[in-house]
């Protein structure tokens, strides 16, 4: 999952489940029988109606929460089957945007980006880290704001300092939780221009839950959930899979 070239990794989901509550009046199968093949470098979108699931499954791929049953590949590792110390760093090897930011209220912008990091990869010097995540907040809009604390920061730059997060280890895939939930629509439309051009410019496949058109509109497919269950698998024509899952074997190919 670290090589360079552009595309992402596939994500393969088979049978996937989790359930939540206990004893069977309180039960609830927020991912119910969920089978989803993703290409390398797609971009899909995953909508649904409140409650439908999209969160739970981004969370098993993502691997924030563990699944009762069912498979689920990134690349070729099988994420269901990783143990927790491999489980650690599959999580600090792909990016997640959550809907509420989750930025460290004590921590800068620029230690916000880097915080994925600073348990690992004690090969790197520090300079190239700094480097690199000074380098994303410039690609964020957000060069000469490194000191700034969360609190110091609108919504939309919050989000802005999220998505360079996401993408400071060089992911091959970017996950994202209703990624403008927060935010005005004038500064969502900026945030999801940003997401999307920086997963195709570092190479990610892209998943996003959003229940907003203008966003499902902007992938390449759109996924509907209802009750837990995969019910539309929709091609918007927008980015045809054969040109993005050709650059698996040609990296030099434009995007
Ligand atoms: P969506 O993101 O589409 O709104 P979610 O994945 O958040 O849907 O939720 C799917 C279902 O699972 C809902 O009925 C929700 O209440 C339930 N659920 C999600 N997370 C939990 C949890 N941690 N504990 C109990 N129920 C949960
Ligand atoms: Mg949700």
């Amino acid at each position: 999952m670290n090589s360079p070239e552009p595309g992402g990794v596939p994500v393969t989901v088979k049978d996937l489940r989790r359930t939540f509550g206990s004893g069977p009046e309180n039960r609830i199968t927020a991912v119910d029988g969920v089978h989803l093949d993703i290409a390398a470098g797609e971009s899909v979108a995953l909508t649904g109606p409140s409650g439908s699931g999209k969160s739970t499954l981004l969370h098993l791929i993502g691997a924030v929460e563990r699944a009762d049953a069912g498979v689920i590949r990134v690349g070729d590792e099988e994420i269901t089957a990783l143990g927790r110390r491999e489980l650690a760093r599959y999580r600090g090897r792909i990016g997640f945007v959550f809907q509420r930011f989750h930025l460290l209220p004590a921590l800068t912008a620029l230690d916000n980006v880097l915080a994925p990091l600073l348990p690992r990869r004690r090969a790197d010097t520090p300079f190239d880290r700094v480097e690199r995540a000074t380098g994303l907040l410039a690609a964020v809009g957000l060069a000469g704001r490194e000191k700034a604390l969360p609190s110091q920061l609108s919504g939309g730059q919050q989000q802005r300092v999220a998505i360079a997060r996401a993408l400071i280890a060089g992911p091959r895939l970017l996950l994202a939780d209703e990624p403008t939930g927060n935010l005005d629509s004038a500064t969502g439309t900026r945030v999801m221009d940003l997401i999307e051009r920086l997963a195709a410019e570092h190479g990610c496949t892209l998943l996003i839950a959003t229940h907003e058109e203008a966003v499902a509109g902007r992938c390449s497919r759109v996924l509907t959930l209802r009750d837990g269950q995969l019910v539309a698998d929709v091609r918007t024509g927008r980015d045809e899979p054969a040109a993005t899952s050709h650059l698996d074997t040609d990296p030099d190919k434009e995007r």
